[in-house]
This record gives C-alpha cells, structure tokens and sequence, in this order.
C-alpha cells in the first residue's frame, strides 16, 4: 500500500491573535512516520496585518528522525520577508508530543526570541533533545504532535516607551 508522501499540510493553518502587545500566530499538527520520511520540513508564510507596521514572514522548522545515538536536532528559521525599516521582535514557542505523553510534553523547548528584526534579517536556534530510551526514540519517529506559538512584537509602539 502506497503510504502518501504528503504532510500533513492540510491541517497546518494558524490561527491568529490581534492583541494589545502584539500579533500571535498559532500552529498546530501531527507529523506522522517521521521514521520514513526521514525528515520533514514545516514552511509556512505569514503576515501580521498590523495598523501601524504590517510584516510578513517565513518559518521553516526541519524535523529529522532520531539519530542512532538518540539526539534529536530541530533547526528553526524564523526570516522576516518585507522590506520595511521598523525593528520588531520576534518569539517562537515550540511543543513537541508524542502519542503516549498525556500531558507532559515529550519536550518543550525554551522560547527563542529576538529583537530588532529589520526587514530581510532572521531568527536562527536549533533544538537539541536527547532521547535515551528506544521506546521513546521509536514514538518520535512514529508520531507526533507538535505546536508553535509565533508572537510578533514592537510594532504598534503605542503602548511602548
Ligand atoms: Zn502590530
């Protein structure tokens, strides 16, 4: 039987937040046999369509199967695509679940962020899990459920400074 290469890129829409303080942008899927695909790559565009300075941008996350010593690497990407010369802030959140875990996450990384994002500039952080034991390696190779929190900031300076 023919497995669908597709990802699961059907049910990877964001759902978005308008807020005081910012713009929230907010994802999630399951990512089934990693193991056989040996990697996939999220890659989605997204814009804030703020009142005072409206960005877009590209988030591309890769997500390889375990390696044989257990250590998982996820690279994230975060590149703001307008040209627009306002700094702003950027900051992701990352929950990564298998099937088993109820409600501790299998991980979950620290938020990464960074300030002063022009237009053109990026976000790079990688993260780095070990996994010691095969059953846990073979749940994430197997499937996973896995959410981002995006929030852009700095850009309707009204309750700033
Ligand atoms: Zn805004």
């Amino acid at each position: 039987m023919a497995e669908s290469s597709s990802a699961p890129r059907g049910n990877v829409s964001p759902e978005k937040y308008d807020g005081k303080y910012g713009h929230t942008f907010y994802y999630a899927f399951n990512l089934l046999k990693l193991g056989d695909k040996e990697s996939w790559t999220f890659r989605e565009e997204f814009s804030t369509d703020c009142p005072v300075w409206p960005s877009s941008w590209l988030c591309e996350v890769v997500f390889r199967k375990v390696l044989d010593d257990g250590h998982v690497f996820v690279p994230i990407t975060l590149k703001r695509t307008d040209i627009a010369g306002q700094p702003l802030k950027i900051r992701i959140e990352t929950y990564i679940n298998d099937e088993v875990n109820d409600r501790d996450f299998m991980f979950d990384a620290p938020p990464t962020e960074k300030g002063g994002i022009l237009g053109g500039h990026e976000l790079k952080d990688i993260i780095i899990k070990h996994l010691p034991s095969p059953e846990e390696r073979e749940r994430f190779n197997r499937k996973l459920h896995i959410k981002f929190f995006i929030y852009v900031s700095s850009c309707h300076k009204t309750w700033e400074k």
